[in-house]
């Protein structure tokens, strides 16, 4: 009752903020979060557990740490099918606020300067496809929805079937979607959340991308993809997990970010003080991970710099720096030989993922006597419900009409 009575808090305060301002920052992070305590028994002992995992990784390194980018642009209007130049645009933004580059580090107030810090980290766009074809590194997919209601727990962005569009390969590309996903401005998780690896990488409104085209102020200077790729990367809410932090004890685990108790918005005013840091220089409303208008954020911190790095080196994101999806393509190379077919997990329980499935492929998945149970089609990522079926050892085909691979399947109960 109490997590039900949260998440109607949540929604209320975006309704209320949305009442008062015209184009409140809303990222949906605390909405997935508050339905999936409702339906994960034991939630946020289990975060609390991976947590303690994280916090064993660190690392010195001072190199750049490069990560593939594929932007999906999942459009319904013309006005949404944003061109190459606009995805460009957010790319560059990118890589400035991981470089500590951007101009408006002139803005960080000269007491948290000292905690600032340089990620060392930069973002491209991929040019082999997981077929192995050359690609731009955007994908363009006409949807009939005219929007994703993420704030209320809608997954279908992800899926193809649904009117969204399936992920890349996780481990090789950071997936960035881009849809009306309103009144959202955008949605990342942090490794190992609950939600299958298909989800994995961030979904940002269409309105608060990059820095022209669609985007519009206060949202057009692509701070919401900084935000969430935050979040891609390890990195917590100032404020912790819930929507309010009435009791100061939420935490986003960096020592150098002050407790608060709640999203900023608009942009403060220096120093800015709450209930639960109540003397200046109060909260540091000017970090990327909290909520403010994209003039008014300009910083990561050493803490939290140190949990994307190690995110990234050797930590739960270390497959994509050794990714090859941005390597100069000369004649085709073929990133699914590297990365071949894969089913996880195997053995499988509830569902089992499978990923680099070539374009337009059969997929069969029979059981031990040969008998057919599942015949369908699909591209790059699916995942297979496997409830209803008895445990063994399942043979799954993937065919089209140049490749036809055999994998075993086990399935667990
Ligand atoms: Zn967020």
């Amino acid at each position: 009752m109490k997590k039900i009575s949260l998440l109607i808090y949540v929604s209320f305060v975006c309704l209320i903020t949305h009442a008062q301002q015209s184009s409140p920052f809303v990222c949906a992070l605390d909405n997935f979060l508050a339905i999936a305590r409702e339906k994960t028994p034991g939630y946020d002992l289990q975060t609390l557990e991976r947590e303690k995992s994280h916090q064993t990784l660190r690392t010195n390194s001072t190199n750049i740490l490069t990560i593939p980018v594929v932007v999906h642009v999942v459009w319904n209007t013309t006005a949404d099918s944003i061109s190459a130049a606009q995805v460009a645009s957010q790319m560059a933004i990118l890589n400035t606020d991981f470089m500590r580059l951007n101009p408006d580090t002139a803005n960080t107030p000269s007491a948290f300067v000292p905690v600032s810090a340089n990620p060392k980290i930069q973002f491209c766009l991929a040019q082999i496809d997981p077929q192995g074809n050359p690609t731009n590194g955007i994908t363009y997919t006409k949807t009939i929805k005219t929007s994703f209601a993420l704030v209320s727990g809608d997954t279908s962005i992800w899926h193809t079937s649904k009117g969204g569009y399936n992920g890349w390969d996780p481990n090789n590309y950071l997936n960035i979607w881009v849809a009306d996903i309103s009144p959202a401005g955008g949605i990342g998780f942090w490794p190992g959340a609950v939600f299958p690896g298909h989800r994995e990488g961030v979904v940002i409104n269409n309105t608060f991308f990059g820095t022209m085209g669609s985007a519009v102020a206060p949202y057009n200077l692509g701070r919401t993809a900084t935000h969430e790729i935050g979040h891609f990367l390890n990195l917590h809410h100032l404020w912790g997990d819930a929507g309010s932090n009435s009791s100061c004890t939420g935490t986003d685990y960096c020592g150098d970010t002050p407790t608060q108790v709640t999203a900023s918005q608009n942009c403060p005013t220096f120093p800015k003080v709450d209930a639960c840091t109540n003397a200046a220089p109060g909260l540091a409303f000017m970090n990327f991970m909290d909520y403010p208008q994209d003039a008014c954020r300009n910083m990561f911190t050493n803490d939290q710099v140190t949990r994307m790095r190690a995110c990234l080196e050797g930590g739960p994101r270390s497959s994509l720096l050794s990714s090859t999806a941005c390597s100069v393509v000369s004649g085709v190379r073929a990133i699914s030989e590297i990365n071949p077919i894969s089913l996880f997990p195997n053995p499988a329980t509830n569902t089992v993922h499978v990923a680099n499935i070539p374009m337009k492929s059969k997929v069969k998945l029979f059981d031990a006597i040969g008998k057919l149970v599942l015949e369908t089609e699909a591209e790059n990522m699916m995942e297979i419900d496997v409830t209803a079926y008895s445990e063994g050892v399942y043979m799954l085909i993937i065919e089209n009409t140049s490749h036809r691979t055999v994998h075993k399947l086990m399935i667990a109960k």
